[in-house]
């Protein structure tokens, strides 16, 4: 499903132009575009899932594969030894803003714990 209104399905379909890293039968990463660290990427599943709360059983593989692409993207961006960090916002309280489901990777610099 395409959400016609939703910024990243916007991306996935080329409507709005985005620095794409990765992609995959289910998966697509691309930059951020107001990044928070040195890398700063987002992995999104290419179906539209506005939010965690949203995921139903069968959606293992969806989200299984944006893990895998984001171990993919650290290790070739040179993260995999020092460390990143994977996280998702679920709605505004936590800081979701888009709301089509995804990944951020975060890495290349020293990551404070815990998160503001
Ligand atoms: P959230 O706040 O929902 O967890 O994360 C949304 C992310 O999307 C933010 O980090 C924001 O910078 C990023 N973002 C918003 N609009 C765009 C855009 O048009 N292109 C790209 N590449 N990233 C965007
Ligand atoms: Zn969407």
């Amino acid at each position: 499903m395409i959400a016609e209104d939703c910024l990243f399905c916007r991306i996935l379909s080329g409507d709005i132009p985005a620095e794409i890293i990765h992609e995959s039968d289910t998966a697509i990463a691309f930059r951020d575009i107001n990044p928070q660290a040195p890398t700063h990427v987002l992995i999104i599943p290419r179906r539209h899932i506005a939010t965690i709360n949203d995921l139903e059983p069968g959606d293992e593989p969806v989200i299984g594969s944006l893990y895998l692409a984001a171990k993919q993207i650290a290790a070739e961006e040179g993260l995999a030894e020092d460390g990143y960090r994977v996280v998702m916002n679920c709605n505004e309280g936590a800081g979701q803003s888009v709301f089509h489901l995804h990944l951020h990777l975060l890495g290349g610099r020293r990551l404070d714990w815990p998160p503001g």
